[in-house]
């Protein structure tokens, strides 16, 4: 497939969700779902993962709606990957309360002929070791964007670096871009990750926004002012399928930050995925309007 169409590769979940006194039990979540439904508004998304056979009803109507090609979305018996996350009263900061791999434990993950030629491949946060198993079934040279958490950077660093080594774009968090660089200036952050591969690099800074960096541009974005975070699970991942879609769009580098920017801001605005699944493209447009106006004066 060499058209607009791009892979995802990443986590399928259920979440539990603890912001402050509330709980959320069993919300469809994982970096491939927030990405998906991002990456899915306006581009053909073909989907590599695993679930188990408890994944409910409603998690497959989005996966219907937001991927054009689940060939390779594994159905196997056992329990779906879960994770629960506690943020406090600021959101600064977000305790994982538990990971159950689940079926995750076993997930071997086995491009069919289909999926092995995407022009774009997103390697959403995921065991680095299972991103470079996906790194090594593409042909044709891709575009491959790559996220990332802390525990990685902790547990598995050798693997990611691999990882890394071939990868174009990589997508981070600035409190983990200071992790992995040991610099807390941005800039030699950058220019450091830049040197471990990737020739691009977007540093994610939550509510200051994000910057890119390559050889030729550094381009700093805002975030979309909105009156109220509900809950910023999957906001970075949101950030990345927006990203991604963007330019296997063929936009530039700062159309591709304000699309993920704006879909990022909505996002937040809801619990899980719920504000992301009623976004509507006149607001969507609304919002990258406002940041374009901000990015040019
Ligand atoms: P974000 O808020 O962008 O960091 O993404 C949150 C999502 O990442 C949740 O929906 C989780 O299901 C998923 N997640 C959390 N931990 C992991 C992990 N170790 N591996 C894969 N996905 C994870």
């Amino acid at each position: 497939m060499r058209d607009n169409s791009l892979l995802i590769v990443g986590s399928i979940a259920l979440d539990t969700i603890e912001i402050g006194d509330e709980r959320y039990d069993d919300l469809i979540g994982g970096s491939t779902t927030y990405a998906t439904i991002a990456a899915g508004i306006n581009s053909d998304i073909h989907i590599v993962g695993i679930i188990g056979d408890d994944f409910p009803q409603d998690g497959h109507a989005i996966f219907d709606k937001y991927a054009a090609n689940k060939t390779d979305l594994q159905i196997v018996a056992g329990k779906t990957f879960s994770w629960g996350g506690h943020y406090g009263e600021n959101f600064d900061d977000r305790d994982t309360l538990f990971t159950e791999l689940g079926v995750f434990a076993d997930f071997n993950p086995v491009l069919s002929p289909i999926n092995k030629n995407h022009r774009f491949v997103f390697l959403a946060n995921i065991h680095p070791g299972l991103q470079n198993i996906v790194i090594d079934q593409c042909q044709g040279n891709p575009v491959i964007v790559v996220d990332t958490m802390n525990l990685w950077i902790n547990t598995t660093l050798n693997e990611l670096l691999i990882v890394l080594s071939k990868s174009d774009i990589l997508l981070i968090n600035e409190s983990e871009a200071e992790m992995l660089t040991d610099c807390s200036q941005l800039d030699d952050a950058a220019r450091t990750l830049i040197g471990l591969g990737p020739p691009t690099v977007v540093i994610k800074r939550g509510s200051k926004g994000a910057i890119l960096y390559n050889e030729n541009e550094r381009i700093e974005i805002g975030v979309y002012p909105i009156d109220k975070v509900v809950d910023p699970t999957g906001a970075g991942d949101t950030f990345g399928g927006g990203f991604i879609s963007a330019l296997a769009q063929g936009k530039s580098n700062t159309e591709a930050l304000i699309r993920a920017t704006v879909l990022a801001s909505i996002c937040v605005e809801g619990v899980g995925v719920e504000a992301l699944l009623s976004a509507s493209n006149q607001e969507i447009d609304k919002r990258q309007q406002f940041l374009m106006e901000q990015v040019t004066s």
